[in-house]
């Protein structure tokens, strides 16, 4: 027999179902809401864990999402600490690992994703960080004092990051990562490769292309051998690879998933009032097929709209991507699709400094990266959602 009863459930108290709660509200005043997650943490935002917290931009409570007064004032009962072990999407019930039972009319899975991990001899080593919390943030940061030494491993986002604020914070740091350059999926090479030149200007290691091929403890610290059979001596070790979408449990109800679990542009899943939002959700984007994006702004869209349609709206997720990134002084936002497998056109006003990149597809504009030009995003937006051919000499100066 179900314990508790609610109109809205959302399982996963991140960036997304925090946003829930308010396209739930937007709709629906009185519906009763449960937000339930597995951190301790009151939903927080993630991208400062890597940036602003290390270097002074930001303090903890300045990163939490919502004080108590906006739970109480949306009436949401938020339950911290707690994980959701099954979905009975034909009972429309779900059960937390403590055996309690909660039931709902409309479910949201926003249980976003999980660190990969090295699958390497000494992986699972105690005290790697797979950094993804705030909890981690807190054990990384009582460890990296000035003068230890950490090597990264991986060239992405999270390690690019991660790496600048450990040096930012005078760490001796050491990257590794299989590409010729940082943040390589993003990156057309020669702005990629003169990033990767001022980080060993900043004084980090660069080992690019190369892999680490096993870890294990020496004293207090880590040895990693390479590829070449060299041995990386270093206090830390910090992880940053990418993450797996959390479909388990979906995945276990019956629900469709694959990369992600699978939505319609109402983002409502295979099953009848069962809808996710942000990263763990695998979307028909617009002109582009089912996309998974691991980005800020898509959670806290998806999960406002996720939010909106589980109340009574039916609304298509129409949706241009965004994301931001700060590597040292090098700061950029993004629109659309910024795979550096399309063409790039580079306008820049200072070379590899401040300036425009735009990525195309044969005569159609994909996606814009402003790269230290601040303010401009709808103007991409705009320039993307036109949709019409577009030559190289039009772009110059578009944006700026
Ligand atoms: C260090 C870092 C820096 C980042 N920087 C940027 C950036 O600069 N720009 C950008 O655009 N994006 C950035 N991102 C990505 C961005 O933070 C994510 O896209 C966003 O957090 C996704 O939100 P979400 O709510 O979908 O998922 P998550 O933030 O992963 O939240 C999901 C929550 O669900 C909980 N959960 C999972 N399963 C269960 C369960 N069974 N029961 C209960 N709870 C469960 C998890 O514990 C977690 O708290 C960064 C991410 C990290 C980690």
């Amino acid at each position: 027999m179900p314990e508790q009863s609610y109109s809205y459930i959302i399982v996963g108290a991140g960036v997304a179902g925090a946003s829930a709660v308010e396209g739930i509200r937007h709709q629906d005043r009185d519906g009763s809401i449960l937000l339930i997650g597995a951190e301790t943490d009151r939903p927080y935002d993630r991208p400062p864990l890597s940036k602003q917290l290390w270097t002074g931009g930001k303090a903890v409570p300045e990163i939490v999402l919502h004080d108590d007064a906006f739970y109480r004032e949306h009436a949401v009962d938020l339950r911290l600490g707690i994980e959701i072990a099954q979905i009975d999407p034909v009972a429309h019930t779900i059960r937390d690992s403590g055996n309690v039972t909660y039931r709902y009319e409309r479910l949201l899975l926003a249980t976003g994703g999980t660190p990969r991990r090295l699958d390497i001899p000494g992986g699972d080593l105690d005290g790697i960080s797979y950094y993804r919390t705030l909890h981690d943030y807190r054990q990384l940061r009582a460890s990296a004092g000035e003068g230890k030494s950490a090597l990264v491993i991986g060239g992405g986002f999270i390690g690019s990051e991660m790496a600048a604020s450990l040096r930012a914070n005078k760490l001796e740091v050491t990257m590794i990562f299989p590409s010729s350059w940082l943040v390589s999926r993003v990156f057309p090479e020669s702005l990629g490769r003169y990033l990767t030149e001022q980080y060993r200007g900043r004084g980090v290691e660069i080992l690019a292309g190369d892999v680490p091929l096993s870890i294990r403890r020496e004293g207090d610290g880590y040895v990693t051998r390479n590829r070449t059979g060299r041995e990386i001596r270093t206090d830390l070790v910090v992880v940053g690879i990418g993450i797996t979408p959390e479909v388990s449990l979906a995945r276990a109800a019956g629900l469709s998933t694959g990369n992600g679990v699978i939505v319609d542009e109402f983002l409502q899943t295979s099953a009848p009032d069962i809808y996710a939002a942000g990263d763990v959700a695998l979307f028909p984007e617009a002109g582009f097929g089912p996309r998974r994006l691991e980005h800020w702004d898509n959670a806290v869209s998806q999960g406002k709209h996720a939010g909106r349609n589980m109340a009574g709206a039916r609304e298509p997720f129409t949706y241009v991507p965004f994301f931001f990134s700060d590597l040292f002084e090098f700061g950029y936002e993004a629109v659309g699709d910024v795979d550096s497998r399309l063409t790039t056109f580079a306008d820049w006003q200072e070379e590899n400094k401040t300036g425009v990149i735009y990525y195309l597809d044969g005569d159609r504009l994909r996606g814009a990266m402003m790269c230290n030009v601040w303010g401009q995003v709808d103007a991409a937006r705009g320039l993307i959602q036109k949709g019409r051919p577009v030559s190289t000499e039009s772009l110059r100066g578009a944006i700026r």
